[in-house]
């Protein structure tokens, strides 16, 4: 099932929580909704959910406007923060419950029930879990429970509003990888919403990138990472050096450095800040043509990656380039040591848009 959403809207009293919210998901698509704290992620999950109505807009899943029904009426599956479990249920009981709460006429037997439980904790891992109660099973796994649960009913939607953010870090690592494979299997339409950058990249097909109620961004994680269409954008998805230049002719000038921008559209004469991610930048110990100079003023090791601090002449901050330890090691580089650099994918935001 499709979802559109057309101009939502949300005031709670003389407050914008929403601002004009436009966007699609196609059937089956696993989308995350992701944003810093009180942009308005929740209330827009709630929205689609039924669960808080929109001041304006409307909402349709595939050709249907479901702006009017209530939560119950949309067919949806949730899945919240707390796992939300009856504790005096067992695993299965809480599965079922569901199922077993609609009315007569349209009820499955209980061998039917049964049997949907016992395929639906086979599919979340948990077979041999169903006697237990929640409180003797650990956060991912009681996790698990509530999507087996939001399942029981085979929903259009499943919505999920940052459902591992209460886990520890090993957990959440493990989930998001799990979650990935468990929806690819399952296919159901789904949104969840998240704060955090490496969980929207590494899960989802699509982001939605919301601040201030509003959208900034809508793309696949390589675009929204590759090609941030802003500056707020390119810092909220990970680390960014800035380096400070101007463009002129159409061509950024950075130091020594220069690039034909006009691939990128036409641009005013004028100041410009170039984003580059630290592993887009090409280091030398020696001068290659169009390359930046620095000296290397700290060196810190993270594993597998080096990060080379180094200051430029004429750049307000120190650029962060990252290498591989491989490329450290065959390079010699040592603190104080002067160095050549040039960016290789680069996103300009002139000031004025800063
Ligand atoms: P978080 O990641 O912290 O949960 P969020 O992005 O989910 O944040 P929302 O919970 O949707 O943000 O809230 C968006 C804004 O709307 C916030 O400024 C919040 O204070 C405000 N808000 C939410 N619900 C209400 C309400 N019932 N009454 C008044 N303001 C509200």
């Amino acid at each position: 099932m499709g979802i559109t959403l057309q101009n939502i809207n949300k005031s709670f009293k003389n407050f914008n929580a929403l601002k004009n919210i436009n966007f699609s998901i196609k059937q089956g698509e696993l989308v995350a909704l992701l944003g810093p704290s009180g942009c308005g992620k929740t209330t827009l999950l709630r929205i689609i959910a039924g669960l808080e109505t929109a001041s304006s807009g409307k909402i349709y899943f595939t050709d249907t406007d479901v702006t009017p029904l209530s939560a119950k009426q949309r067919d949806i599956g949730f899945v919240f923060q707390n796992y939300a479990l009856f504790r005096h249920m067992n695993v299965a009981e809480n599965v079922a419950f569901g199922l077993k709460m609609k009315p007569r006429s349209i009820r499955l037997s209980k061998t039917a029930i049964n049997e949907r439980v016992n395929q639906l904790l086979g599919l979340v891992q948990l077979e041999n879990f169903a006697k237990r109660y929640p409180d003797q099973l650990s956060g991912g796994q009681r996790q698990r429970v509530a999507l087996a649960r939001a399942l029981a009913s085979k929903p259009n939607v499943l919505l999920l509003d940052e459902p591992f953010s209460a886990l520890d870090a090993k957990v959440r690592k493990d989930l998001r990888r799990w979650l990935r494979d468990f929806h690819h299997e399952l296919n159901v339409t789904s949104i969840f919403v998240t704060h955090d950058q490496d969980e929207a990249l590494e899960v989802a097909d699509k982001i939605i990138l919301m601040n201030q109620g509003q959208i900034e961004q809508i793309g696949t994680p390589t675009e929204v990472y590759k090609q941030p269409k802003t500056a707020f954008v390119a810092h909220f998805l990970g680390d960014v050096n800035l380096l400070h230049g101007y463009i002129e002719n159409n061509t950024l000038i950075i130091g020594d450095f220069q690039k034909d921008m006009q691939a990128q559209g036409n641009w005013a004469d004028q100041s410009a800040i170039a984003y580059v991610r630290p592993h887009e930048i090409s280091i030398a110990k020696t001068a290659r043509k169009n390359d930046i100079q620095g000296q290397v003023v700290r060196i810190h090791t993270a594993g597998p990656t080096v990060f080379l601090e180094i200051a430029v002449a004429g750049q307000p901050k120190h650029i962060d380039v990252s290498v591989s330890y491989r490329q450290y090691e065959q390079q010699h580089v040592e603190i104080g040591d002067h160095i050549y650099f040039q960016p290789i994918l680069i996103n300009i935001f002139v000031q004025d848009q800063l």
